[in-house]
């Protein structure tokens, strides 16, 4: 135990601390893992692309025109609408959690993306009570609805 963490912190570069990664973060994960998304990688074996939405992968012709549309976007709205159809992902280093353009992945510095990319790389592993909570359905919230009464036709 001591020696676990005095490894942990001598190890740990200060001003770089890891996000905190919850439950539900690793559950939106496991779930989006199932969706069996194909990344396009490039050559630095870091970075990928990931398709945001429904799509399961990009082509090579999607991805530079997505690149060149960002590049020479004329509106706001249209670099918006360019940035959230694809999020680009960067492999941690040493270990460290992935990076991901992401609004969650912006915000909270850890998202379903960075986890996956994580568990694809081998440094992140989805812990078992993540996957459980994906199986069946959540209760909703309070009472049970109770039978209504039959209606009564009115003669
Ligand atoms: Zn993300």
């Amino acid at each position: 135990m001591i020696k676990e963490w005095s490894l942990d912190a001598t190890d740990r570069r200060p001003f770089h601390e890891e996000p905190s990664v919850s439950t539900r973060h690793y559950r939106d994960a496991w779930m989006y893992m199932q969706e069996g998304k194909e990344p396009l990688y490039l050559d630095d074996g870091r970075t990928m692309f990931l398709p945001a939405g429904s799509k399961k992968g990009l082509t090579v012709e999607e991805l530079s025109a997505y690149i060149q549309a960002m590049d020479s976007c004329e509106s706001f709205e249209q670099y918006a609408e360019q940035l959230f159809a694809v999020w680009v992902v960067k492999a941690g280093e040493n270990g460290q959690m992935a990076t991901c353009s992401c609004p969650v992945g912006m915000k909270q510095r850890v998202c379903k993306h960075a986890i996956t990319v994580g568990v694809w790389k081998g440094t992140i592993t989805i812990p078992d009570v993540a996957k459980h909570a994906v199986i069946g359905q959540k209760r909703k919230r309070g009472r049970p609805t109770a039978t209504r009464p039959a209606l009564v036709r009115q003669d």
